[in-house]
């Protein structure tokens, strides 16, 4: 007997937790961790739906059975007893597709439509990018019903193409058990090039085959939007710029220069091929562009260079909870330094993608970064996560920035 078919006689996988977990899962909390499993009918599979019931074998609810994966259950639904069907699976896509309805017009074609646990869909996440669809899995769960949910997406969603996208840590196992890899085409052909899309009328570049995350950090629109507000005649430096997202914006807002630091000669050359796309925009065609690959921890300590407008936008500097004060350091040092660049009446944009330090922790990390500078300072403001991106829970919640103004 195959997998599947023993998976189809077995018994349903049913789960009892300890009281902790029930009322954790009660809560409406998505993920359900390994050692907080009471009792478990039979082994399970990636995969499968489990069901899990309360101390009163009453139904609590049911979700994505994951073996290798201390997240060992997602879950799917919680409350009233359901049947997770087809019907289910297009109810749950109209409600999703029903929050992005308004959220953006013609000038806009790359977001998120569907973004995980948050919009009810553990582990997945949909961009789209024009009429390039980029799924990306995070969990091995989806692997065996991705033919049921392609055919979903592409009853309700129009697009020219599908691309796939593994997190690092299912690729070996998907390739291995279900032929499936990282960038391959789930629908139509493979884009020629890089796939550009437009946010708020700006053009860009996603390489949705092997850039990071899907190809581009749609996550930043709304920052991206504020600082082209406050670029006016500014001398902008955008460090870990990766593909100058920030650094166009500021351009067409009106900044004197951009300057774009990252690691990254991928990141950069991508950068310079974005402010090409955009030099319809006078402003953006009149600002001086240039590009500098290095370190930029080290660069901002070295470098004489002052700016009056400086975009921090580091990756995750707290991969694990354990590095969570370590980062916390490491952001007060960062921005610390940031600031020493900065012209009298310029302006800190500081932001932190670290979901294990909070908004609080790094906001706090900021000031204290701004007072030890001894400069006065005035915060211009605060802003978490687009509504494209929402954050449903704790552990979700992961991007933050603030904006600190350095009067003359
Ligand atoms: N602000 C960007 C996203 C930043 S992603 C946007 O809105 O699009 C993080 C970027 O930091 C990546 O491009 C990566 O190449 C770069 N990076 C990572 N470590 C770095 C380092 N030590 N110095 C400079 N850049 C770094």
């Amino acid at each position: 007997m195959n997998k599947t078919a023993a998976t189809q006689t077995a018994a349903r996988l049913r789960l009892r937790l300890t009281a902790t977990a029930e009322s954790i899962v009660r809560s409406g909390h998505p993920w359900l961790f390994a050692d907080s499993i009471r009792e478990q009918n039979r082994a399970g599979q990636t995969g499968e739906l489990a069901v899990i019931y309360d101390r009163n074998d009453k139904f609590l609810a049911v979700g994505f059975f994951d073996v290798d994966s201390p997240i060992r259950v997602r879950i799917l639904h919680a409350g009233k007893p359901t049947t997770i069907d087809a019907t289910w699976w297009q109810t749950r896509l109209a409600a999703t597709l029903a929050r992005r309805g308004d959220l953006f017009d013609a000038t806009t074609t790359g977001y998120r439509l569907i973004h995980g646990e948050s919009d009810g869909w553990p582990g997945l996440v949909l961009d789209r990018y024009g009429t390039t669809l980029v799924l990306k899995l995070y969990t091995a769960a989806w692997l065996p019903r991705l033919t049921e949910i392609l055919s979903l997406l592409q009853e309700k969603i129009f697009c020219e193409r599908i691309v796939l996208r593994l997190s690092r840590n299912i690729q070996a196992g998907a390739e291995k058990q279900y032929q499936r890899r990282d960038g391959q085409m789930l629908f139509g052909a493979p884009p020629e090039g890089a796939v550009v899309f437009s946010e708020n009328g700006i053009r860009f570049e996603a390489d949705v085959l092997r850039g990071q995350k899907t190809g581009f950090f749609l996550d930043q629109r709304d920052n991206r939007r504020e600082v082209e507000t406050l670029a006016a005649g500014r001398r902008v430096l955008n460090a870990f710029s990766f593909s100058g997202g920030f650094s166009v914006y500021a351009a067409r807002g009106g900044a004197k220069s951009v300057t774009d630091l990252d690691i990254s000669a991928h990141a950069l050359e991508s950068a310079k091929r974005n402010f090409a796309l955009n030099r319809n925009f006078p402003a953006v065609a009149a600002c001086r562009h240039e590009t500098v690959q290095a370190d930029a921890f080290a660069w901002i300590e070295k470098s004489p260079a002052k700016f009056d407008l400086i975009v921090l936008d580091p990756p995750s500097l707290a991969k694990r909870a354990a590095e969570r004060e370590g980062a916390v350091r490491a952001y007060e040092r960062l921005n610390f330094l940031g600031i020493a660049r900065l012209q009298p009446g310029g302006i800190l944009v500081a932001g932190s993608c670290s979901a294990h330090v909070s908004a609080a922790e790094f906001f706090d990390a900021v000031r204290r970064a701004a007072v030890k500078s001894g400069r006065k300072f005035t915060e211009l403001k605060t802003l978490l996560h687009p509504p494209d991106h929402p954050a449903g829970f704790k552990e979700a919640d992961y991007l933050k920035v603030i904006y600190l103004k350095f009067p003359a």
